[in-house]
């Protein structure tokens, strides 16, 4: 697949899916753009894979702005936004979340993104480009004691810019191998257990990885033209076997 010359943005690109959408995009022969908060390990990948990082925390749409202004000023157009930087909580229940801590979520996961898409549209209208969500499976079938995080997943699943000839598409990965899993991982009380309990979620009985989500993103940017509106799960099955969920 080749995405040659193309301008992409992706936000959260240091690590994790984004890390694997950056690869996946430099291969292809584009610009790209990313931001993460911590500096050294954006300046770090970027110097490895001859991209441009711009520090932006996406919580704060100013800075969000600018990220977008730069990189027009660099490159002069923009293909295709992917909208990656997110986070999921620790487990708990809502009784345990705070009004604040959903707050702060919504901003993080989803008033970025419809700031990133506000700021972008302009010029992807002008490239005919496109927009890719990183949303979750989890925001279609829900998750137990994730009562802040999946909404703001189901939220980003669909917009429709195609009066303006932009593809808006959203990909819901299962369990992807990422530092947000280990971190998970970590902090668990068997941490053995519950990187075992993730890999058997999936009918392919193992985590995805970030190059695999990196392709499947390129593939709806580069590939893909005659597809929006539709979001794009990869789960390695996760989602299949419907059945009992109570005991009697
Ligand atoms: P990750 O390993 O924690 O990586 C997150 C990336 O986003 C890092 O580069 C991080 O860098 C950046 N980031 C975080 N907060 C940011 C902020 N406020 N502003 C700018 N950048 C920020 O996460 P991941 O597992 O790759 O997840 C990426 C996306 O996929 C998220 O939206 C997540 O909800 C979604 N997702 C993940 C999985 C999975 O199994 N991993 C499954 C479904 C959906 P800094 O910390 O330096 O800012």
């Amino acid at each position: 697949m080749r995405y040659t010359d193309k301008v992409v943005l992706i936000t959260g690109g240091s690590k994790g899916i984004g890390k694997g959408c950056v690869q996946s995009f430099v291969a292809a022969g584009a610009n790209v753009v990313f931001c993460a908060r911590n500096a050294a390990e954006g300046e770090s990948l970027a110097r490895e894979l001859h991209a441009t990082f711009v520090q932006c925390d996406v919580s704060d749409t100013e800075q969000l702005r600018s990220l977008v202004d730069t990189t027009i000023e660099k490159h002069g157009r923009l293909d295709c936004l992917i909208n990656n930087a997110g986070w999921h909580p620790p487990h708990k229940p809502i009784d345990d979340f705070s009004i604040e801590e959903f707050r702060d979520l919504l901003e993080l996961n989803l008033v970025s993104i419809f700031a990133a898409c506000k700021f972008s549209l302009p010029h992807l209208r002008q490239t005919k480009g496109n927009i890719i969500n990183l949303s979750s499976l989890v925001g279609i079938i829900g998750q137990l004691h994730a009562t802040a995080y999946v909404p703001t997943k189901g939220a980003i699943i669909a917009i429709d810019e195609a009066e303006h000839g932009v593809r808006v598409n959203s990909v819901s990965p299962g369990n992807v191998y990422t530092p947000l899993w280990q971190e998970a991982i970590d902090a668990a009380s068997d941490p053995e257990q519950c990187r075992a309990d993730g890999e058997a979620a999936q009918l392919l009985g193992r985590m995805g990885t970030i190059e695999e989500v990196g392709k499947l993103c390129l593939f709806i940017a580069a590939e893909a033209t005659f597809t929006t509106g539709v979001d794009h799960i990869i789960s390695g099955g996760a989602e299949l076997g419907y059945g009992r969920k109570t005991r009697q």
